[in-house]
């Protein structure tokens, strides 16, 4: 089960002589998980309360995941885009189905390919239509690949990388009247979180994506809604725009669709999901077969489960038991369904992530002031109960 069996702080040493050291030293070393449960290489066990970035949907070695990945990589593990394979149609179309609107997919492997494949689509909007700016939001985040990355309104991590070849004009994400003035029928997209992830687990006011819905609509601006982090239960709803009753003119998914596989997608709603043509775009793995089982898996658990619903009740459970910790460390606590951020007084957040895992529980320091909890979609009442038991003595730790 331990693989070779060697300790945690010999991995640690290993990755940090072997790898570019892009991450640090990450604190621990799981081995293997069951349900919210990972145990590291040296016997300790963890809640994990992060789920790999809030991809291990259905925890870890679900038996739906692990029979549906076993059966497909058994039948056959890979067929290329120069072939069709079942489980990508399957996919494409139950995604199609969750949407309920007249829609294209794109499969991708990972969120910043899916936005990759979305802004190729903004651009070829931009080029038939004569647009040449797109807009997205400070602290934003699309990933790491030279296009997401330009759309990635974090100075931090963009700025070293410029300056990018597309013009991205960026607002203050969640002020609607900024949005108006930065979008003209110049503007080819704009590109949006539902709810900023790692920002902090930030919510727009309400009202924003209505506004920013009239405003693609009046100048033909593509909206681009980026839930690579957000879909697929996280908060309640399949998608977190089904809260806001709005419908995107392109979607963006990967994390938690693959349950831990690496799968990405970009869906194209109405004329945006025929922009491109034959030849334009494409990609390897991309629908690869067993990510797609994987995927599927994914969704008829949620489905059958009935995971939606779940998600809301121990969500609001945890998100009020966090609430009533009243600590001096812990501000107020924010997000919906099982994404939230434990938001700090201070910039605590790293004494906070190791003092937890010391206690026992996986969660993330997203901000130097807010702590992510994304855990597992099936995590019980009773696993979220003993974090928010175990917090008060944690919140106090981290202050010492
Ligand atoms: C994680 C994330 C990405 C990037 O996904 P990768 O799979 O790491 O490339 C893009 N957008 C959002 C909102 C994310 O949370």
């Amino acid at each position: 089960m331990t693989g070779q069996g060697a300790s945690a702080g010999s991995l640690q040493q290993r990755f940090e002589a072997s790898f570019m050291p892009t991450y640090g030293v990450p604190p621990v070393v799981p081995v293997r998980g069951e349900g919210c449960h990972v145990w590291d290489a040296d016997g300790a066990r963890y809640l994990d309360l992060i789920a790999g970035i809030a991809v291990s949907s259905l925890g870890h070695a679900h038996p739906a995941l692990v029979e549906a990945v076993t059966r497909q990589v058994g039948a056959i593990a890979h067929t290329s885009n120069l072939f069709v394979n079942e489980p990508e149609v399957l996919l494409a179309e139950r995604l199609l189905g969750l949407l309920k609107a007249p829609a294209r997919v794109f499969m991708a492997n990972s969120g910043a390919e899916a936005n990759e494949c979305a802004l190729k689509l903004a651009i070829r909007h931009g080029k038939t239509t004569g647009r040449t700016y797109f807009v997205a939001a400070e602290n934003g985040f699309h990933g790491r690949t030279l296009g997401a990355l330009s759309l990635t309104g974090k100075p931090s991590i963009r700025d070293q990388f410029g300056p990018f070849p597309l013009d991205i004009r960026f607002v203050p994400y969640g002020d609607p009247d900024a949005l108006k003035q930065a979008v003209t029928e110049d503007c080819a997209a704009v590109f949006l979180e539902p709810t900023q992830g790692e920002a902090g687990v930030v919510p727009p006011p309400a009202g924003y994506f209505a506004a920013a819905r009239e405003v693609c609509d009046a100048t033909g601006a593509l909206l681009v809604l980026d839930e690579i982090q957000s879909a697929i239960g996280r908060t309640g709803h399949w998608f977190a725009h089904q809260h806001d009753g709005i419908i995107p003119d392109v979607l963006t998914l990967a994390k938690g669709l693959g349950g831990g596989l690496p799968i990405g997608a970009c869906v194209g709603f109405g004329d945006a999901g025929t922009i491109f043509a034959k030849g334009d775009h494409g990609s390897t793995f991309g629908g690869n077969p067993v990510s797609s089982a994987a995927a599927l898996a994914v969704l008829d658990t949620i489905e059958r489960d009935d995971l939606l619903d779940h998600v809301r009740t121990i969500g609001a459970r945890l998100a009020a038991g966090i609430d009533t910790v009243g600590h001096p460390l812990l501000a107020r606590v924010r997000g919906r369904g099982l994404w939230l951020a434990a938001v700090l007084t201070s910039d605590a957040a790293p004494a906070v992530q190791a003092a937890a895992q010391r206690a026992g529980f996986l969660v993330n320091a997203v901000q130097p002031d807010a702590i992510r909890i994304a855990p597992p979609l099936v995590i019980t009442a009773e696993q979220a109960d003993s974090f928010v038991e175990a917090l008060p003595a944690i919140l106090t730790e981290a202050s010492g």
